[in-house]
C-alpha cells in the first residue's frame, strides 16, 4: 500500500514546515497503532508512506485494513500551530495476484494511489487497465509530482543579443527535467501535463525563484547585470497572486526588479484581455519587464496591444525560420517590427539559426535575437565563460 497525505504541500506552505514535520510523525504513530505488529511501515520520502501487509489472504481482509488506515485520519492531528485536518489517499497492489514482478509493486501501487488521489480520502486497488489507458500520461504525472522535491528540475539559459551592437543583453531561462525514472523528458511532453494538472503553478514558482537566485548569483560574481526572462504559463498568469509571488521572490532574492523579465504568451494575454491589463500594469509598476511570447501565432487585437504595458514582442520562430526565403514570413516580421517601433515596443526574434536570418533581421531593424546561431540553451555554469569570451570578442573586434 502506498499512502500519500492529501494536501500536505498546502499544509506545509500555510502552517510551516515544523507543523508538517509534526504531522508526519503523528501519521507514523497512528499507522503503527492501526496496523498489526507483522506489518511493515516505511516512509519513502516526502509525505509518502509504504505499508507492507503480509499474509493477508482475502480482499476483504485487505479492504478492512485500508479502511482502518483511512479512519486513522478521521480525527484532527494536534500540532503546535493548532489542529490539522487531513486525509489520505491509498493505492494498493497485491502480490502475486496481479501477476507482476516485485519491482512493479511500487510502481503499480503508485498508479493506484494516483487514481485514489483523484477523489482523495479513499483507497484504490490496482487494476491492470489503469495502466493500459493512461500509463504514459499518469506515469509522467506521478513522476512530475515528485520532481520538485527530488530536485530534478534545472534551468538552462539561452542568451539574447542586440542585433545592432552584437552585445549580450539577457537570457531566457528554460526548464529542463531530468527524471530519475523517465530520463530526460522534453518540455513539449511534460509542460502540457503540468498545465492540465495544475502542477505548473508550484513548478512556475520554482522557476521564478531559481531564475532570480541565479541572476543574483551572477550579479554577485561580478558579471555585469542582465535580464533573466522567465516564461509564465497561462494558469500561472491567470492566478490572482502572480504579483504577490513575483514581488516576494524579488524581495527574498534581493534582486532589483528590472533584472527580471516575464514572457507571457500572446494567447494567455489576449484570452481575458480586459482583466489582463490590470495584472500587466501592476507587474510593470513593480518594475519587471514584460514580453509577449510566441507573437503572431495566436489571435491578437491590435487595439489591445496599444494599451498593454509591454516592453517587448517576441517574434515566433515559425516566422523566422524561412524569413530569408519566404516573402510572406518576411512581410509579417517586417510589419511586426514596424508596428512595434511605432508603439515604442522592442522586438526580439527567436529561433535564429543562420547568419542569413540575422542579416535579414538586421535590415528589418529588429532589436534583438536569440537562437542557435549565437548559442543553444546552456546550463548556468557555462554562462559566465560564454559571456566573458563574447565580451572579449566584441571589444577586440
Ligand atoms: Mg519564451
Amino acid at each position: 500500500m502506498l499512502l500519500d497525505i492529501d494536501r500536505f504541500k498546502q499544509i506545509n506552505d500555510t502552517r510551516g514546515h515544523a507543523t508538517g514535520d509534526i504531522l508526519l510523525q503523528q501519521v507514523a504513530e497512528r499507522l503503527a497503532a492501526t496496523l498489526r505488529a507483522t506489518d511493515t511501515i516505511a516512509r519513502l520520502g516526502g509525505d509518502e508512506f509504504t505499508v507492507l501487509v503480509e499474509n493477508a489472504t482475502t480482499i476483504d481482509e485487505i479492504s478492512t485494513i485500508a479502511d482502518k488506515i483511512k479512519n486513522a485520519f478521521a480525527t484532527p492531528f494536534e500540532t503546535e500551530s493548532g489542529e490539522v485536518f487531513t486525509t489520505t489517499s491509498v493505492g494498493i497492489t497485491i502480490f502475486p495476484f496481479d501477476d507482476h514482478d516485485r519491482d512493479e509493486l511500487l510502481k503499480n501501487a503508485d498508479v493506484a494511489m494516483y487514481h485514489a488521489k483523484q477523489e482523495r480520502n479513499n483507497w484504490q486497488l490496482y487494476r491492470a487497465d489503469m495502466n493500459v489507458n493512461t500509463e504514459d500520461r499518469l506515469g509522467m504525472e506521478v513522476e512530475l509530482r515528485r520532481a520538485l522535491e527530488r530536485n530534478e528540475f534545472q534551468l538552462y539559459f539561452q542568451p539574447q543579443i542586440a542585433v545592432k551592437t552584437g552585445k549580450f543583453i539577457g537570457m531566457e531561462a528554460l526548464l529542463r527535467w531530468d527524471s530519475k525514472a523517465l530520463g530526460r523528458v522534453s518540455p513539449a511532453e511534460f509542460i502540457p501535463i503540468a498545465e492540465d494538472s495544475g502542477l505548473i503553478v508550484p513548478i512556475g514558482e520554482w522557476i521564478l525563484r531559481a531564475a532570480a537566485e541565479q541572476c543574483k548569483a551572477w550579479e554577485r560574481a561580478g558579471l555585469s547585470p542582465f535580464t533573466v526572462s522567465v516564461n509564465i504559463s497561462a494558469p500561472q498568469f491567470r492566478r490572482s497572486n502572480l504579483l504577490q509571488v513575483v514581488s516576494t521572490v524579488l524581495t527574498q532574492c534581493h534582486l532589483d526588479a528590472r533584472w527580471l523579465g516575464l514572457e507571457i504568451t500572446e494567447s494567455s494575454i489576449m484570452k481575458h484581455a480586459e482583466q489582463t491589463i490590470q495584472t500587466l500594469i501592476d507587474l510593470r509598476e513593480l518594475g519587471v519587464a514584460i514580453a509577449i511570447d510566441d507573437f503572431g501565432t495566436g489571435y491578437s487585437s491590435l487595439s489591445y496591444l496599444k494599451r498593454f504595458p509591454v516592453n517587448k514582442i517576441k517574434v515566433d520562430q515559425s516566422f523566422v525560420r524561412d524569413i530569408s526565403s519566404d516573402p510572406n514570413d518576411a512581410a509579417i516580421v517586417s510589419a511586426v517590427v514596424a508596428m512595434s517601433k511605432q508603439l515604442g515596443i522592442k522586438t526580439i526574434a527567436e529561433g535564429v539559426e543562420t547568419a542569413e536570418q540575422l542579416a535579414f533581421l538586421s535590415r528589418l531593424e529588429c532589436d534583438e535575437y536569440q537562437g542557435y546561431y549565437f548559442s543553444k540553451p546552456i546550463p548556468a555554469a557555462e554562462v559566465a565563460p560564454l559571456i566573458l569570451s563574447h565580451q572579449l570578442k566584441t571589444t577586440s573586434a
